[in-house]
């Protein structure tokens, strides 16, 4: 469903642009997902369209000249082969055409077909499949929806084969929105694994960073750990400061969220400040965090050529950039795959 527009609530921080990746312009239409004889209706629809998924990557338009960002190859069902699960997305609100020049009503049903390696080889060249971490942020807000969506409906599929109850094979069913245990005829639903990221402030309005022992040198992010079981978003907030710092926070206010398929994440972002008075002396972990910094904005914008900041997909930069008050160029690249 579309996002309604619900004004700022009283005190919260107001985002300039929403995150990059928390955009989506489709119905999912869920109603619809049950329905008996779905499926063939939406095979002999003529309006109806099929996003290739292979491996966490989607189909992309080979792009033309004068193109200016990536798009997806929505193809009708008739022009694949079948696939290994059929995920239904929902339906189109504005009217378009696809990579063929066909037209594409408002309205027209859009399913997600998941591939393995040898059917998506068939389909398409290498070059033409692409991960979102690399084109998600070029994609209009229709396509960016339908993408997350179908990737992280697939990831889900891919490790859910058996029932995690009782080990028994599941069918997929509710055109892909569930999968029902064949032993125990009982249903599964695909699952999000929450996550809070977080901008920690000090009285200066400095800004925390701290490099991951996973990253590259010079890399440098806010702070992210996963919300634990019987857990609070903002008790995992102030918890995961202290183990990966050791700074003490409070004033946790929410910023904003999107969806991190990678395979399964939600990242919910917060600022948080060092409680007034307490130390402001980080101590990294020494395991997941090596190094902590504090910066202000000019020593940021002064350490661009030095350190590598996340990536334009990523809801870190968004927030940095929220913070910093316009945008953060880094020379350092942040590879990405
Ligand atoms: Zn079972």
């Amino acid at each position: 469903m579309l996002q309604p527009d619900v004004p700022n609530p009283a005190g919260a921080p107001q985002a300039a642009t929403p995150p990059p990746l928390a955009r989506e312009h489709l119905d999912r239409d869920a109603v619809t997902r049950t329905q008996q004889g779905r499926a063939e209706a939406f095979d002999a629809d003529p309006n109806a369209r099929v996003l290739a998924v292979h491996a966490g990557r989607v189909l992309l338009v080979e792009p033309a000249a004068g193109e200016t960002g990536p798009r997806l190859e929505l193809r009708h069902p008739s022009a694949l082969p079948e696939p290994e699960v059929r995920c239904y997305l929902g339906r189109t609100l504005d009217a378009s055409a696809d990579a063929a020049g066909a037209a594409v009503p408002a309205g027209s049903p859009v399913e997600a077909w998941i591939y393995d390696a040898g059917a998506a080889r068939s389909i398409a060249e290498e070059v033409r499949w692409g991960g979102l971490r690399r084109v998600a942020t070029g994609l209009d807000d229709r396509d960016a929806g339908l993408a997350l969506e179908a990737v992280a409906l697939a990831n889900w599929h891919v490790t859910h084969r058996f029932c995690p109850g009782c080990g028994s094979p599941t069918e997929v069913v509710s055109s892909g929105w569930a999968r029902r245990c064949l032993e125990e005829d009982r249903l599964r639903f695909p699952r999000t694994d929450p996550a809070v990221i977080v901008l920690v402030t000090d009285d200066e309005d400095r800004v925390l960073l701290g490099s991951n022992a996973m990253w590259e040198q010079d890399r440098f992010s806010v702070l992210a750990g996963f919300v634990e079981p019987g857990e609070s978003l903002e008790a995992a907030v102030v918890r995961e400061l202290v183990e990966e710092t050791g700074l003490a926070v409070d004033r946790v206010e929410y910023l904003g969220s999107q969806p991190w398929p990678f395979p399964a994440s939600l990242m919910c972002a917060f600022r948080a400040r060092v409680v007034h008075g307490a130390s402001t002396v980080p101590v990294p972990d020494g395991e997941e965090i090596l190094e902590l910094r504090w910066f202000d904005r000019d020593e940021l914008r002064d350490a661009l050529g030095r350190v590598a900041l996340p990536g334009e997909t990523s809801i870190a930069r968004w927030m940095l950039e929220e913070w910093y008050g316009g945008p953060l160029a880094s020379s350092m690249p942040w590879s990405t795959s």
